[in-house]
């Protein structure tokens, strides 16, 4: 029977499950550049330029196969702008007998994709996405009957799955966890690997040309563009970060530094996300790095656990619990997003240093994304909804599986702990020490109050005060909430003050 397999953007890996089975003389390819899925939130230019870009190699390599690939181009006459549009417009040029996909990694897809048998009247026949560590309906397992879900006993038990870093059935150096040893700033006259960028070939360039014609007045640079667009690039990518970061990747990967956009981080994340690099070979590959001693246990535990441990559990928490999950707001936070999020025009110098890399690179590392951007937003108590559009338009590797978790759950304690244990809430110090934004800017971190004092310091505690029901019952939150209770009704009194002059300020400035 002659089959439609239709590939989506972030599927782009020869396995994945809807190529299966393919019969290149009979079967046909279905990929589709659409105007909604570039603009149901206003993607960066650069995530839309690596997806089209990316599509437009994968499809011509498959035609390097001999497979037959009807590929649409965004500006190809008659394109209808949406997955189900075109969907309909293939079905009236192939006479097939089924259609298959592989399932999505959005939710809204999947809802899509779901009334595609009755609006066409062809079966259609869903696969799982086996690129995963961990299927749903295994995480569904793990979850039930369980009263919380703990990133770390999910991490554990995938450990004992695959056998990675493990020894008789024991964990590899003694430990689950080397995150202890994983918390250094960065010493000065550190300097990270120099970053390989790719320049963009003739397809990259004719996709950055429509992209900046189209999308001109979304957030982020294009010309800046250098990420790798087939799985040659991102293959190379793999290789640069095994051999030159990840023995730093442990030590450093809570440190910031100012004008270092990527420290000892992968930068693999947009590479994975949309199938040109698999989970389980990253994994492979910094074990062989460790087996081979050119990387040490606790830079290469630490670099499993995000992607064993992190992506695979976020993945699973999106499919147990949504549609509901998004909808949650635990801290009842409903101010708008500050405009600064898309100007970058802030004294806050940590915070300009987050949104300009974000602007420049698609990319901010994960403690730019979680102890600024997300740290401020909680403090500030702005709308999760806001801040998770926010994070979907503008980072290279935003996909709604990964990202919403990410910002509802860890960022913005949005679920009321579901994901995170307690808030990652944290002043000015915390900053100070993992970075050495503080030096240049006008604001001190050791400064509580007064025009000099770090923002970061009185919203922490006044974050605390306006959330007291609803977070002091936590037994993680003792400690801070032991040293609230011990200021005086005037110290606090001048915290809600400082804080409410400041945000009354910032609300002032929102778009
Ligand atoms: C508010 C917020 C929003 C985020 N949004 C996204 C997003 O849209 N897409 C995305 O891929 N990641 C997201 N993350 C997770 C993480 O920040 C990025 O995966 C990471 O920064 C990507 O850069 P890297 O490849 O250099 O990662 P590294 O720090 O080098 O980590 C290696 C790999 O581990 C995986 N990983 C690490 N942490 C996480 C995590 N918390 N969740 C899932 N995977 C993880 C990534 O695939 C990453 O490539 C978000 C984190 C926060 C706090
Ligand atoms: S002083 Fe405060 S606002 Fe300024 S860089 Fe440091 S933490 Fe950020």
């Amino acid at each position: 029977m002659k089959t439609l397999r239709f590939i989506l953007g972030d599927q782009l890996s020869r396995s994945v499950s809807a190529l299966g089975g393919i019969d290149p003389a009979r079967d046909v390819v279905l990929m589709v550049e659409v105007q909604a899925e570039a603009t149901y939130v206003r993607h960066h230019p650069q995530k839309i330029v690596l997806v089209l870009s990316a599509m437009r190699h994968f499809a011509e390599s498959l035609r390097a196969e001999g497979i037959s690939v009807d590929y649409v181009r965004l500006d190809a006459a008659g394109n209808t702008g949406s997955f189900t549009g075109e969907l309909g417009r293939a079905l009236d040029r192939h006479k097939v007998g089924r259609i298959v996909v592989t399932a999505p990694g959005e939710w809204r897809v999947r809802d899509m994709m779901q009334t595609w048998k009755a609006a066409f009247g062809v079966p259609v026949e869903i696969r799982d996405d086996d690129r995963f560590l961990c299927t749903s309906s295994e995480f569904a397992d793990w979850a039930k009957g369980r009263k919380g879900f703990r990133m770390e006993h999910f991490y554990r038990q995938m450990r004992r799955k695959t056998g990675w870093l493990m020894q008789d059935g024991q964990p590899e150096g003694g430990a689950w966890n080397y995150d202890a040893q994983n918390r250094k700033a960065l010493p000065e006259g550190t300097v990270p690997p120099a970053r390989r960028r790719f320049a963009p070939d003739a397809v990259t360039r004719e996709v950055m040309g429509l992209v900046g014609r189209r999308f001109a007045d979304h957030f982020g640079d294009l010309q800046s563009f250098g990420w790798g667009v087939t799985r040659d690039d991102a293959r190379e990518a793999l290789r640069f970060f095994i051999a030159n970061c990840l023995p730093g990747f442990g030590d450093y990967q809570d440190a910031m530094k100012a004008g270092e956009d990527w420290l000892f981080h992968a930068a693999l994340s947009p590479y994975l996300n949309i199938g040109l690099l698999l989970p389980a070979e990253l994994c492979r590959a910094a074990l062989d790095a460790y087996r081979q001693g050119t990387a040490p246990l606790p830079a290469v535990e630490g670099f499993i656990r995000q992607i064993l441990g992190w992506r695979e559990y976020v993945r699973g928490i999106y499919w147990l619990k949504m549609p509901a999950y998004a909808q949650s707001n635990f801290l009842d936070a409903n101010r708008p997003l500050p405009a600064f999020y898309w100007t970058a025009e802030t004294d806050l110098k940590c915070l300009r240093e987050a949104v300009a890399a974000t602007r420049r690179n698609a990319y901010a590392h994960h403690i730019q994304r979680l102890m600024l951007t997300g740290n401020f937003a909680l403090l500030a108590g702005i709308a999760p909804a806001q801040v998770e559009a926010w994070y979907l338009s503008v980072y290279a590797d935003a996909f709604e599986w990964v990202e919403l978790p990410n910002t509802h759950g860890m960022a913005l304690y949005a679920d009321g702990g579901l994901l995170g244990s307690k808030p990652y809430a944290a002043s000015g110090a915390y900053i100070n020490r993992m970075s050495d934004y503080c030096a240049g800017c006008v604001y001190d971190p050791k400064t509580k109050l007064g025009p000099k004092a770090c923002p970061f310091n009185y919203l922490y505690w006044h974050f605390l005060i306006v959330n007291e029901a609803r977070l002091k019952p936590n037994p993680r939150m003792a400690l801070p909430y032991r040293t609230l209770a011990r200021m005086t009704d005037e110290h606090r009194r001048q915290i809600v003050q400082a804080a409410r002059g400041f945000l009354g300020r910032l609300e002032s400035r929102s778009g």
